[in-house]
């Protein structure tokens, strides 16, 4: 892959910072054009996105418009149409007597951001960031995962011919180029990607005091109620592991179910995945593989130390194909419990009972998705109370992706800072607020001069205090 001079990266960073300086980006009627051309850019080039994210990791063209390009074509037209309401100073609500200040909240943009990408959804997590960027009226550099490297060609390629590169640019490279963009200062750093990295840019961050979103990820477990319909939970939770062949964020990473219908979620999971992959899921089309040979590697280590038992799959080939594998009778100490799993391995963790399991989630680190199988109301309520997570679908994992004007983000280990339409808007705007006090209001500031008399205290302080209620 090309990468982009590092001799370079000071220079881009400095037209960007003129531009903004010079208010390029501030027009609304600006950054909606801009907004659209990102959606063509996306629409008229969806072949070439498909190509160049099947070249990188085998992603089938359905996957890639569903979950990629199509994406992108809806977020940037729907932000482009909320954008006057979004963009719109707010007169906020006060006490009579400063009505006549006008106090308002401006949402206003932080100025020039840095996006920083990884490969498994390539185009969605470079450019989901980038729309919130634009209709916040911030400049902006984006740095896509040499891990994907048709995409990142494909988009240097193309970005320029759409957006006014005086305010936006990619950057190609990997290690040595996000270095070297660290060691710059950056009014927002939105990053994507893992967790040790993630500190790594908060050190750097830190420097230059620059406000930071991590988008992380994490082990996002699976609870099955077996009261529920066991064979629709298997096949849901089946096809949001089968995403992307596991190597999703927000990926189903291991199931906890009462160890009395531990076997036949296992047989349920294998009728769906006979369905899904009539063929084996290894030699299917309508699966991506492995990103590349040292990832595989990662997972054939996990699969050669697990102590417990393969149930279904287990088979691999050369260094990008791995089978869907169903683990029974995992133990919280077994490798594949370890750390976030990033692949096409399903361990079912055999638990008493719900309980057993709300406290198996409660003694690990907050998850990016908590995915929860029950019809049962006070289960449900109970779940939300008792535990944390980024995000919550209760009876279909992954869908609380599917809704648009929901925030996306995690807490604790997965990450902080949110994204989808306003969210990431407001990710790239502070909240500047201003008062415009008439010279009118004159008579009613004598007593706050000094020098402070008896009267004065009264006048100032009088109101001060209030008649506190036991309880409201
Ligand atoms: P990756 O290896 O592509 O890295 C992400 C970015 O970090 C790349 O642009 C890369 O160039 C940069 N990078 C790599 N090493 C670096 C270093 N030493 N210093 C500075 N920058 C560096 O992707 P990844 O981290 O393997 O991505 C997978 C992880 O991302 C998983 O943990 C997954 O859960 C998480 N993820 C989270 C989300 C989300 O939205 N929450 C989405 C996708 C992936």
């Amino acid at each position: 892959m090309r990468t982009t001079p590092i001799s370079d990266l000071p220079t881009i960073r400095d037209t960007l910072r003129a531009s903004f300086k010079a208010g390029l980006t501030r027009p609304v009627p600006w950054r909606k054009q801009q907004l659209l051309q990102l959606a063509r850019m996306a629409q008229e080039n969806r072949e070439a996105f498909a190509e160049a994210i099947a070249m990188d990791i085998g992603k089938p063209k359905t996957e890639v418009f569903f979950a990629e390009v199509g994406t992108i074509v809806q977020r940037s037209v729907m932000s482009a149409r909320a954008l006057d309401s979004w963009a719109k100073p707010v007169v906020v609500n006060t006490p009579d007597w400063q009505k006549a200040w006008q106090p308002t909240v401006h949402k206003a943009p932080k100025g020039t951001a840095v996006i920083i990408a990884p490969w498994n959804y390539p185009m969605v997590l470079s450019l989901s960031p980038l729309i919130g960027a634009i209709a916040a009226g911030c400049c902006a550099i984006i740095k896509p995962s040499e891990l994907a490297p048709h995409f990142a060609e494909l988009l240097a390629e193309l970005l320029p011919k759409y957006l006014d590169t005086a305010a936006y640019r990619v950057v190609l490279g990997g290690v040595p180029e996000v270095t070297r963009l660290l060691e710059l200062q950056w009014d927002h750093i939105f990053y994507t990607g893992n967790g040790r990295i993630a500190r790594i840019i908060c050190a750097a961050a830190a420097k230059h005091l620059t406000p930071v979103t991590l988008e992380l990820g994490g082990k996002s477990p699976v609870i099955v109620d077996p009261s529920f319909d066991i064979a629709l939970a298997a096949k849901r939770t089946l096809w949001a592991k089968a995403q992307n062949c596991g190597q999703f964020c927000a990926a189903p990473d291991y199931v906890l179910i009462p160890r009395t219908h531990q076997d036949a979620f296992i047989a349920a999971l294998k009728v769906s995945c006979a369905e899904f992959f009539p063929q084996g899921s290894m030699n299917s089309d309508s699966i991506s593989r492995i990103i590349s040979p040292t990832h595989h590697a990662r997972l054939f280590d996990l699969l050669r130390r697990t102590k417990s038992q393969v149930v279904l799959g287990g088979h691999t080939e050369g260094d990008s194909k791995i089978e869907i594998t169903v683990f029974k009778d995992v133990s919280a100490d077994d490798s594949l419990m370890e750390g976030e799993i990033f692949g096409p391995f399903l361990p079912i963790v055999p638990v008493d009972d719900i309980q057993d399991a709300i406290d198996f989630v409660r003694s690990r680190d907050h998850p990016l998705a908590l995915y929860v199988f029950t019809e049962n109301a006070e289960l449900k309520q109970q779940i939300l109370d008792e535990t944390m997570s980024g995000g919550v679908a209760f009876n279909d994992p992954a869908q609380q992706l599917g809704v648009d004007e929901l925030p996306f983000g995690g807490v604790g280990e997965s990450g902080h800072g949110t994204q989808n339409l306003k969210y990431t808007f407001d990710t790239f705007s502070y909240e500047r607020a201003s008062v415009d006090v008439p010279k009118e209001a004159e008579p009613f500031n004598a007593a706050r001069y000094p020098p402070y008399t008896a009267e004065k205290f009264k006048a100032m302080t009088g109101a001060a205090f209030l008649e506190i209620p036991e309880s409201l």
